[in-house]
């Protein structure tokens, strides 16, 4: 079996703070981290090479030189390859360009069985390259997918819903999001990170993806960003407590001052 994950190197978002006057976010000196849902997509990869020894699980990543690591990292964790889609060609891309991107590369890797992806980047925040990537590659998605089996030529797949589950049967090849409840990551091993830096994380440029220059970068962006903020600070709230007629008339004269009755 042949299973691609999609990783995106992500700012630790704990540590990112915004320009207030460009609105912009100041990535200098942020640490880099991978994605967090696509480390429960590789860990998920791995479990099924687990169980069944011919599954080879090749990790790929659209993003600048730095990605490497990310890469190095996912090798460590027990992935077999490792591909890193960077160039300047491909900077300024949109979900939509970015995902066209990513699937042309994949074309590149012949019979595939399962594509994993995690449900959302947590710097992005869309959740619209995995579905996308299905979309380009004309095959099934399962996104929000909170467990799975694998069984023959199909998969099993609970996908999570507000108030439940689904479950969802799809033929392979199928793209698969995994959110946090799928399962645990591992760790690397020390064996892992020696073995990751003697391995060859593969560079693929814009001359080894065949795609049209013309739906690449921002030309070939469909979205513009107008602007970006972030929310107003609140006022303090007031904590009435106790439930007597003295508390609810404290309430009553606090929405009546503020004109809300
Ligand atoms: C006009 C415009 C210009 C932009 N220019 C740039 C730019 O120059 N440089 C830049 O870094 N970003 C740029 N971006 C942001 C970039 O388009 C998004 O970060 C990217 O498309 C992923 O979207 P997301 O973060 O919402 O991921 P989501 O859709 O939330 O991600 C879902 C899943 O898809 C997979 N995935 C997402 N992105 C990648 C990736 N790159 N490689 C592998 N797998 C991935 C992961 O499995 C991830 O968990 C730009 C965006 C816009 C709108």
């Amino acid at each position: 079996m042949k299973i691609i994950v999609c990783i995106k190197q992500v700012p630790d978002t704990t540590e990112v703070k915004l320009d207030p006057k460009t609105g912009r976010l100041i990535r200098d000196g942020v640490p880099s981290i991978i994605n967090p849902d696509d480390k429960n997509a590789l860990e998920e990869a791995l479990r099924i090479k687990d169980n069944n020894p011919n599954t080879t699980v090749t990790v790929i990543s659209m993003g600048p030189p730095q990605a490497d690591v990310a890469m190095r990292e996912a090798l460590a964790m027990g992935a077999d390859e490792a591909i890193l889609i960077s160039g300047r060609e491909f900077g300024g891309s949109d979900t939509w360009a970015t995902s066209y991107i990513i699937a042309t590369a994949i074309k590149k890797i012949p019979d595939f069985d399962i594509i994993l992806c995690g449900r959302q980047a947590i710097d992005g925040d869309t959740a619209q390259v995995g579905p996308q990537i299905a979309e380009q590659l004309n095959i099934p998605q399962i996104t929000y997918v909170q467990n799975l089996v694998v069984e023959g030529d199909k998969v099993i797949a609970q996908r999570q819903l507000e108030d439940g589950y689904a479950v969802v049967e799809a033929k392979m090849p199928v793209l698969l999001t995994a959110i946090k409840e799928l399962n645990i990551p591992r760790y690397m091993t020390p064996a892992g990170i020696f073995n990751a830096y003697k391995q060859e994380v593969k560079i693929w440029g814009f001359a080894d993806v065949p795609v049209d220059p013309e739906k690449i970068g921002l030309k070939g962006s469909p979205t513009n960003v107008n602007r970006t903020f972030s929310p107003e600070a609140k006022g303090q709230g007031i904590m009435l407590e106790g439930a007597d007629r003295a508390s609810v008339k404290k309430l009553v004269d606090c929405l009546d001052e503020k004109h809300l009755l």
